[in-house]
């Protein structure tokens, strides 16, 4: 079922004058399409299937209802028995949500918990056992915890499945399945995903009662406002490319998504070679080290960052000017989880992709899930004219030869010499952008 997104105001939903204060302290004006969807049936306690991307406004779509339930039904806080479960694939998501669930609430006495693997199990297992209202949790670790009798799921309200998709794509499926096993049979539950394959249809059939659907953009597609490219580029040549488009973009805060872990590194290296600041995030880095290179990429120090996908998932900064797909993900959704990195709330984004030969059938995949053709950008020195360009055809067998042949930099990449690392003139512009503008651009641009 769809209800209307219309010109709902958050003054307009029954969220308690606390919450209402956050809301507006926060800046927001009005509720994003998935909000205003979403949030008037989740106060009445209905179930809920939200077809939505990160960067749609979707944690206070739940966060928001959660914490009025919360606030309107004060019960005594039971040791080691949450209200509320919200399960959440990657550390990053969970911080992030315990980040937005403390800010909304900042003027209520809601207490939430983080619950994630890599770091000490010890704080945890302690705040559960204080009693807690809410706890944000990744699987693994949860398990863990429940498996050692620190918390148990038997008072739990109200469960919110985030980025379902996802969750299986990591393997998370039996652990999904058996936590979702110890809930108790009332309560409300919440499924939220990008993408909706038979997987999680069978998921969403145990998990939810007649729940209502909620879209805010058609499954598979990708944000409108993201402008996408394709490069053909030899493999050899990725690098170069890579410098000439930062040096473009310079001032700008540049993703660049790797394949590999290792992949990750190596390209992080080699750009702090080449002079540009540049950091990896990937999975085994540690939480402590994850969280150093967002919270330099963020406050723009370091303006680019190597990412591989599991990272990045939980990567929330607004103002990425250029996503880069170094190289093509195996898993065709996972491009538009990147390039959703670049539209994040309202803002409009450019995004890359590097196309080297054994890498078409890849882009053949991508084109097929968002139904249309990405155009191909010419405009540089290393135009892997083998490619048959736009056509797709069956791949050429001729080794890859750069257009920019015996031309040893181009021009473009002289500029980017170590000692004009990337600056960021371009920040204050983004600044200055207020956060009433960027959320009209929001609710303009979201209410497909
Ligand atoms: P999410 O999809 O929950 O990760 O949210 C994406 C970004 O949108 C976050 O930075 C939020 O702070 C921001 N956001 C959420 N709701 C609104 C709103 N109603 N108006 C403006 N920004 C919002």
């Amino acid at each position: 079922m769809h209800t209307e997104s219309s010109s709902l105001t958050f003054a307009s939903l029954a969220l308690c004058a606390p919450i209402q204060r956050a809301i507006t302290e926060k800046g927001y004006t009005l509720p994003s399409p998935i909000q205003a969807k979403s949030i008037p049936h989740l106060l009445e306690g209905r179930d809920l299937i939200g077809l939505a991307q990160t960067g749609t406004g979707k944690t206070a779509a739940f966060a928001l209802p959660l914490l009025e339930r919360l606030h309107k039904n004060p019960i005594a806080r039971q040791a080691k028995r949450p209200r509320a479960l919200v399960l959440t694939p990657t550390r990053e998501l969970a911080i992030q949500i315990g980040e937005n669930i403390a800010l909304y609430g900042r003027h209520l006495q809601v207490r939430h918990t983080l619950v994630f693997g890599g770091v000490g199990e010890y704080p945890q297992i302690k705040s559960i056992a204080l009693g807690t209202d809410i706890v944000v949790a990744t699987p693994g670790r949860l398990l863990d915890l429940m498996s050692q009798r620190h918390v148990f799921l038997d008072r739990v309200e109200v469960f919110i499945l985030d980025e379902a998709d996802r969750m299986l794509d990591m393997g998370f499926a039996p652990d999904v399945k058996r936590v979702i096993s110890q809930l108790p049979p009332k309560r409300q539950s919440l499924l939220f995903s990008a993408t909706m394959p038979e997987s999680i249809r069978e998921i969403a059939s145990r998990l939810l009662v007649n729940p209502v659907v909620v879209e805010v953009a058609p499954v598979g597609s990708t944000a409108d406002r993201v402008d996408q490219k394709v490069c053909f580029v030899g493999r050899g040549q990725k690098h170069r490319l890579l410098l000439h488009f930062l040096s473009k973009h310079e001032g700008e805060r540049v993703l660049v998504f790797s394949r590999t872990k290792h992949g990750a590194n190596r390209l992080a290296k080699n750009l702090s070679r080449d002079g540009v600041r540049a950091d990896a995030i990937h999975g085994d880095k540690t939480q402590g080290a994850r969280q150093r290179a967002l919270a330099s990429f963020r406050d723009g120090s370091v303006p680019v960052l190597v990412a591989t996908d599991i990272a990045a998932r939980g990567i929330d900064v607004k103002e990425i000017g250029l996503v880069v797909n170094f190289d093509l993900p195996e898993e065709p959704e996972a491009y538009i989880h990147r390039i959703g990195r670049t539209a994040r709330a309202g803002a409009s984004g450019l995004a890359i992709a590097f196309c080297d030969h054994e890498e078409r059938s890849l882009l053949r995949d991508i084109q097929k899930l968002i139904r249309k053709t990405i155009p191909v950008e010419n405009d540089h020195p290393y135009v892997d004219d083998t490619a048959g360009s736009q056509t797709m055809q069956a791949p050429s067998s001729r080794p890859s030869r750069p257009s920019g042949h015996g031309q040893a930099r181009p021009a473009a990449h002289a500029s980017h010499a170590p000692s004009a690392p990337h600056r960021h003139e371009g920040r204050q512009s983004h600044a200055a952008q207020p956060a009433a503008q960027r959320s009209r651009l929001f609710s303009r641009h979201g209410s497909r």
